[in-house]
């Protein structure tokens, strides 16, 4: 029972690409996008992890967070699982509430320009 490995595979390699350090510990990070989110993911795959990373149709990493069925099948099917970097990051705190606070605009980008102020 050979699992088909081709799209698992290809997410590690993309996964691997995309790899970047983490702008707070310098871990390296995957930013992955969500439904209606990014969310940064340790680079190396975790025993524990339960955050599937597969190519997204634009190119770009997809992360689902799996429930523990989901996680046994894939693990069986020759996926590697990740961690929220959230649950490794030292300096997790400071960021979390930034993303939090930052609405989930379709920008790529890392920074956000034009910050709008207070004064009116
Ligand atoms: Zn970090």
């Amino acid at each position: 029972m050979t699992p088909p490995r081709s799209l698992a595979a290809r997410a590690l390699a993309a996964a691997e690409r995309a790899s970047q350090p983490c702008d707070y510990c310098a871990q390296p990070i995957i930013w992955a996008v969500t439904r209606d989110s990014r969310m940064p993911v340790d680079a190396t795959p975790d025993a524990s992890g339960n955050v599937l990373l597969d190519v997204a149709t634009g190119g770009g990493i997809r992360a689902t967070v799996l429930g523990p069925p989901a996680r046994v099948a894939h693990r069986a099917g020759g996926w590697a699982l990740y961690l929220h970097h959230k649950l490794t990051c030292p300096q997790a705190a400071e960021w979390t509430r930034t993303i939090r606070a930052t609405p989930p605009k379709k920008k790529p980008a890392a920074d956000n320009p034009a910050q709008p102020t207070l004064g009116w």
